[in-house]
């Protein structure tokens, strides 16, 4: 009796999507590693994310068990005014989490064998039917199948698609996070379990309940999220993303590296724009966050026995709370395609190639519908479009993706 070989992947990024990857590869009998760059924890990073019963399915099909601390409800949507009034509660559901609380179980769930810290990809040759990752510390390995999930500046995406890079849409996040504890207790009841939406003049800001440390989802003991949409040119992002050397970091900065001038001119123009109570939570933030908003598409995501996934592969702008489930989708359909096609792996890969090409640019697509708004605003009054003028309820009822994410 003929024994069949045991198929090998590498697996280029070892953060969500390439977690995901790993396991699933794994558990379906392939021999993968997964080879990360950072030598550092990588739980120590990352602010608040949307998640799905999709990710979460996909978390327990790789063992781990649907556990109610992984993240927190919202039953509605509420349109904050901009003296703090309710202006309109929608019935539009939501889960939040943060980043660690997602990264740490799959990190745990893989065997130290499996996963290689510290080792930094920087080109990958094809040979036949055989890929060869190359490292910057000179060594080589040669797989079956390369697996890129190495985000939004993929070394493996710029070999193959020199051509794309993530566009600048226009406008900028901050991102901050505070205890609950830490909201005025004024508004407490307003915000409980709700995600809160306002619309100062051509801005957008939303919050929500998120796990708190030690993944604590009491009442009491979370930790509250907001991201706020500020327009951006690109001449001010440029400033914006330059630090007190005159070093540019490109599309965000390390936190502590975002210039003081910054930090105020944020400060005050919560105090003029927001609702009183957004304005407050703004203040608690002790080091916000500050990324530019981007999107990217991929014209094809396989390249011979190299496929890209996640980031790498698709960038939707934030709106869409979905880039860990869109990787986490990426990495189930790359392996339920390798399983249904046997020992075909070329097959399998034209296969995933069209699904997530689709998916990418449906996603892609829904998340600059919703940011158009933001968008419209950094343009001549007379070029904006309807979309500047957009009804605020209309952009809370269409937030997310739940209806792309469902179908995938
Ligand atoms: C530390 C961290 C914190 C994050 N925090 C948040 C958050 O708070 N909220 C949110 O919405 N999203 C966050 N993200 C992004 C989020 O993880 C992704 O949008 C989504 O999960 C898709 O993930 P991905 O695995 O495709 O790409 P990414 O999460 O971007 O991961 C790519 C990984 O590849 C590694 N890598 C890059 N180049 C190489 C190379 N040449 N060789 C080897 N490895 C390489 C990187 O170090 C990284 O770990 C974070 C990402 C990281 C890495």
């Amino acid at each position: 009796m003929r024994v069949a070989k045991q198929k090998r992947a590498l697996v280029i990024g070892g953060s969500i999507g390439g977690l995901c990857a790993g396991h699933l590869l794994h558990r379906a009998g392939w021999n993968a590693t997964v080879y990360e760059r950072s030598r550092s924890d990588l739980a120590d990073r990352g602010a608040g994310l949307g998640v799905s019963k999709e990710l979460f399915d996909i978390m327990a099909r790789i063992g781990i068990e649907p556990d109610p601390s992984l993240s927190v409800g919202a039953k509605t949507s509420i349109w904050l005014g901009q003296k703090d009034e309710l202006v309109q509660e929608l019935p539009r559901a939501s889960r939040g989490s943060t980043w660690p609380v997602i990264y740490q179980p799959l990190r745990r769930a893989l065997p130290d064998a499996l996963y290689r810290p510290g080792m930094i990809l920087t080109r990958i040759e094809q040979d036949g039917p055989k890929a060869r990752a190359i490292f910057a510390d000179g060594t080589a390995e040669e797989a079956d199948l390369i697996v890129a999930a190495d985000g939004v500046m993929s070394t493996v995406r710029r070999q193959f698609l020199p051509e794309v890079a993530p566009k600048q849409a226009g406008y900028v996040a901050w991102r901050g996070i505070i205890d609950e504890a830490e909201i005025p207790a004024s508004g407490r009841d307003l915000l409980f379990d709700r995600i809160a939406f306002s619309f100062p003049e051509g801005e957008m800001i939303l919050s929500v309940h998120v796990p708190g440390p030690g993944n604590d989802v009491r009442p009491g003991h979370r930790r509250y999220y907001f991201i706020w949409y500020r327009p951006a040119t690109p001449e001010q992002q440029r400033e914006m993303f330059t630090d007190v050397a005159g070093q540019n970091h490109g599309l965000s900065i390390p936190p502590a590296m975002i210039r003081g001038e910054f930090l105020d001119q944020l400060q005050a123009a919560a105090r003029a724009k927001l609702p009183p109570l957004m304005a407050e939570i703004v203040s608690r933030v002790k080091q916000p966050l500050l990324q530019a908003i981007t999107d990217m598409e991929s014209p094809r995501l396989v390249f011979g026995r190299v496929a890209l996934m996640g980031d790498a592969a698709f960038v939707a702008r934030p709106h869409v709370a979905a880039g860990t489930s869109k990787a986490a989708l990426d990495a189930a359909c790359l392996v339920d395609a390798l399983d249904a096609a046997g020992d075909d792996i070329d097959a399998a890969l034209v296969r995933y190639n069209e699904q997530r090409c689709a998916f990418g640019r449906a996603i892609v697509a829904h998340s600059r519908y919703l940011g158009a708004y933001i968008e419209a605003q950094i343009k001549p009054l007379p070029e904006r479009g309807a979309a500047a003028t957009r009804d605020p309820a209309r952009i809370i009822t269409d937030y997310g993706a739940p209806h792309l994410v469902h179908a995938a």
